[in-house]
């Protein structure tokens, strides 16, 4: 018997080293190479309100197959050529197999977890990368709560040993925990405040913590049951921004958002620069490029349910994207 964390974490280890995770789903860089470029320029804008630092860690946690890194360098090195100059990639991936695709496209030095980056300025982002980072659910039950255990692909409750702090929920319903996305950006937002720079995280999630069992399991592209053959799926849970908002805060940084997607790829430019890029190309091309940047925008698609959460050095200014 584990704690659900505990085997969502074994479980989704296996199944990023074993498998190819994009036969099971596609990401908004694998959509349109105008996320990766606007991400790029975010960076590039963030880096030049911190003073052009030189150099500087441009990081990436969670970077799949390197498209949004490799897309975001192209637009930097055309737009800020003394950014390209000045940053030095690092990517976090616990993957062998992802990251030696990523090695064939980027020239990095790779990481395990954020911790071991380098010391100094830093810019990050991560996308779709807390969704996959283990939760811990636990159910009302009269006065109190459980934990949900997995013991022979089944959901045992266990009383809770800790108290749910600041939640509740009516009889049955469950809460999840975020607690290794929480921990992580508060690690992140330690470390921002104490040296600068700012960490950008899309995501999908609702923008303010409620009850409910968001854990899902994707195998061959349909949804299947998470806790059946593990490793063998892909395994997320929506992202509590409002936690992960919380524990940025109380490390000291500033939070800006959550903010929905497309709200934010919108202010950034997604259709101007789609519509540039699609006069460039054949008629059919083009109709799909625009197509690409409503998938990623539309309210009833990827534009709603995902957000984009920033955490900064509290001395810098609010990043792109997050003012009118
Ligand atoms: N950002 C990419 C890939 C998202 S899939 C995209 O948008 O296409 C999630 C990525 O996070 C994969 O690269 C996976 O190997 C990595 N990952 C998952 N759990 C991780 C962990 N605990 N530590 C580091 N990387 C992890």
């Amino acid at each position: 018997m584990e704690r659900l964390d505990r085997w969502m974490a074994r479980a989704n280890t296996a199944y990023y080293a074993d498998r190819d995770p994009f036969a099971d789903f596609t990401t908004a860089p694998e959509i349109s190479q105008v996320f990766g470029e606007i991400i790029g320029l975010w960076a590039a804008v963030v880096w030049q309100s911190m003073g052009a630092p030189d150099p500087v860690v441009l990081a990436e946690a969670g970077p799949g197959r390197g498209t949004l890194m490799a897309d975001a360098l192209r637009a930097i090195a055309r737009t800020v050529p003394a950014m390209r100059g000045a940053l030095r990639l690092h990517l976090v991936e616990t993957s062998p197999g992802l990251r030696a695709v990523q090695a064939a496209r980027l020239d990095a030095n790779w990481h395990d977890g954020v911790d071991t980056l380098p010391p100094g300025p830093l810019l990050l982002v991560a996308n779709e990368f807390l969704d996959a980072l283990p939760i811990r659910q636990f159910v009302r039950r009269g006065d109190g709560w459980t934990e949900r255990h997995v013991r022979d692909e089944r959901f045992v409750e266990l009383p809770a040993s800790l108290p749910v702090l600041g939640r509740d929920a009516a009889e049955g319903e469950t809460v999840e925990v975020n607690q290794a996305a929480t921990t992580l950006t508060a690690s992140l937002a330690r470390r921002l405040t104490a040296t600068g720079g700012a960490a950008l995280f899309l995501d999908y999630g609702p923008a303010r913590s409620a009850p409910g069992d968001s854990l899902q399991a994707l195998r061959d592209g349909r949804g299947a049951d998470p806790l059946t053959g593990p490793g063998s799926a892909d395994l997320t849970a929506h992202v509590d921004f409002q936690a992960v908002a919380q524990a940025a805060e109380a490390a000291g940084a500033t939070v800006s958002g959550p903010l929905p997607q497309g709200v934010f790829l919108t202010r950034l430019g997604l259709f101007q620069r789609s519509g540039v890029l699609a006069r460039t190309l054949p008629p059919a091309r083009g109709a799909a490029m625009i197509e690409a940047a409503r998938r990623l925008a539309e309210p009833d698609r990827m534009g709603m349910l995902f957000k984009a959460l920033a955490v900064c050095h509290p001395g810098l200014p609010t990043p792109p994207g997050f003012t009118e």
